[in-house]
């Protein structure tokens, strides 16, 4: 059982005198209450509303009071709230709750945008590329490339149409992918195949991060 004592911003909350109190002839049994408040302060005893946990109540709130058809819910006066914030000088104790949840709100903040950014990490790349590969030692050129670096390029297939047809400098398709061998973003990696591809003389037909 817990018996750490509820407060209200340093006041203990059974001093703070702001609980709903339902008037049972004017209550209809409509249930609008009980469904309403997200504390469970209200319980339904023969069709009427029963505030069961009076304390729970979220001091200031008056939402139930607000909604209910009859006007069976009332609270007390806000002044008897603001006294007991004087009295008991709350606004030191709101300014230390302010802090710590301007700190929560930040971390969260920081790491959702951490999240966003790994989320945006591509470590795999499939590239398409057509044209005429003959002369252009373009595969020498992209082992040039991934040589003593954290690259690799995996799954490559040179389709020609045929033997005699690649002789005869007819186009073929190639594709493969990127890979980083330290699951690091392949981005610039990406770019500089790209470049390497257009200098060979050869046609970019599709480049997906994965
Ligand atoms: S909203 Fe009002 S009428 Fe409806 S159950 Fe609650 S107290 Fe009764
Ligand atoms: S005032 Fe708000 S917190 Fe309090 S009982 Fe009604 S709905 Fe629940």
């Amino acid at each position: 059982m817990n018996n750490e004592k509820k407060t209200w911003h340093g006041i203990p909350r059974e001093e703070v005198p702001w609980i709903p109190t339902v008037d049972p002839e004017a209550c209809i049994g409509c249930q609008l209450c009980f469904v309403t408040c997200g504390r469970s302060v209200y319980e339904m005893h023969d069709n009427t509303a029963v505030a069961v946990l009076p304390m729970e109540c979220v001091v200031g709130c008056s939402t139930c009071g607000n909604v209910c058809p009859t006007g069976a819910i009332t609270f007390p006066s806000l002044d008897s709230v603001w006294k007991l914030e004087r009295e008991y000088q709350i606004f030191r104790t709101v300014k230390k709750e302010a802090l710590l949840k301007h700190e929560r709100e930040d971390s969260l903040k920081a790491r959702e945008a951490a999240q966003q950014a790994v989320a945006k990490v591509s470590t795999r790349a499939k590239i398409e590329i057509a044209g005429e590969f003959g002369d252009k030692h373009f595969l020498v050129r992209l082992e040039e490339l991934i040589t003593d670096r954290p690259f690799d390029i995996v799954n490559l297939r040179l389709e020609v149409p045929t033997v005699k047809g690649a002789r005869q400098k007819a186009p073929s398709f190639m594709h493969f992918e990127l890979t980083s061998e330290k699951q690091e973003d392949v981005g610039s990696f990406l770019l500089e195949v790209t470049r390497l591809v257009h200098d060979a003389g050869l046609v970019l037909v599709s480049e997906q991060r994965l």
